[in-house]
């Protein structure tokens, strides 16, 4: 139930309603727009008498939370969630753009790619320390070692750090190193992840799941939110399909049906959506023009040794046009980059 309390009620009858509904065994999550406050009160609504709710100090009107996500909803929060990263505002007007290497390799090729991706206009570095990979005998990632070198990376350059946490016990590791923990496709419905994350005040990346819909992808997104932490972000990076030519399906659909049900931000990896380096830039110029608020590139000095993902990676001049085409298109759809 979302309970609307009328503009200008004194903070101690907003705590009032909040306790009773607590005290009915609800879960009470607040947001507060345009001067109302906005209470979702989760659970079992047949221990409030609702009726009479509605005359309850403070208490304007009352409506149905009726989608399945209740603190994701618009209906919730009708204004966009804004999370602060670093110096990018994720959700603004300000498109933010994360890039780097899919894995952490070393020293040499972090820097490299840190300092060319900064200087193209990307604000956030990513990059994988512990990596999710089909074959175990593929590199699995530097572990602690690459978190160190990606968090000197980024510091040199002034960039915030992504990368992904695989499992409960990384999670203390990871919030000591990254500004924002990335939950990986696979791991979309690891619900103790999921819960695990949504106890740290860390903004969180949830990553689509490969054969998700939208409505399970925003449960998920639920799942974070209902542990406290709201500062969570969407990102779509493409889904099986019967296609084969590429990687994955890029589903742009998503991202106009994510901000009408959502006011979390999207961002949009075409990197992982489309898996060919010469399909990445026209993709990522569509996500932005479908409205994303954001995207998530890979890049790299020398893809042809990389130790993961070289084929879908941009070399770094490659990414410097892109950022320019993206400024344009940002002017366009009234962003910035
Ligand atoms: C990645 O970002 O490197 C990654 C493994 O992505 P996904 O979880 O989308 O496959
Ligand atoms: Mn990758």
């Amino acid at each position: 139930m979302l309970v609307l309390l009328k503009p200008g009620t004194p903070e101690t009858t907003a705590n009032d309603v909040m306790t009773r509904l607590r005290m009915a065994g609800l879960a009470v999550h607040r947001t507060d727009h345009d001067a109302q406050v906005r209470i979702a009160a989760i659970g079992d609504l047949s221990a409030v008498d609702w009726e009479a709710a509605k005359t309850w100090a403070g208490v304007e009107s009352l409506a149905k939370l009726a989608k399945p996500f209740k603190l994701a909803s618009r209906a919730f929060r009708p204004h966009d969630t804004l999370i602060s990263v670093g110096r990018a505002t994720i959700g603004s007007e300000k498109i933010v753009i994360m890039a780097g290497p899919c894995s952490v390799e070393g020293e040499e090729q972090a820097f490299t790619i840190a300092e060319r991706v900064a200087k193209a206009g990307a604000t956030v570095l990513r990059g994988g320390a512990f990596k999710p990979r089909t074959s175990p005998y593929a590199f699995q990632g530097l572990g602690e070692e690459g978190l160190k070198i990606l968090r000197r990376a980024a510091d040199a350059f002034g960039l915030a750090v992504i990368s992904e946490v695989m499992d409960t016990a990384q999670v203390g590791l990871l919030s000591r190193y990254a500004d924002i923990l990335q939950i990986g496709a696979r791991n979309m419905q690891n619900y103790s992840l999921l819960r695990e994350v949504g106890h740290t005040q860390k903004p969180i990346m949830l990553k689509r799941g490969l054969s998700s819909t939208i409505e399970e992808w925003l449960m998920s997104a639920e799942h974070i939110m209902a542990q406290g932490n709201q500062q969570v972000m969407l990102c779509e990076r493409g889904i099986r399909t019967f296609e084969t030519y590429t990687r994955n399906t890029l589903d742009l659909n998503a991202v106009p049906v994510v901000k009408e049900l959502s006011h979390l931000p999207i961002i949009v990896d075409p990197s992982h959506g489309v898996g060919i380096r010469d399909k990445i830039a026209p993709m990522a110029r569509a996500s932005v023009a479908a409205g994303a608020d954001g995207l998530i590139i890979e890049v790299h000095h020398d893809p042809d040794h990389a130790l993961s993902d070289g084929p879908q990676s941009l070399y770094p001049d490659q990414f410097d046009s892109l950022v320019a085409q993206i400024r344009t298109i940002a002017g366009v759809v009234g962003r910035t980059v």
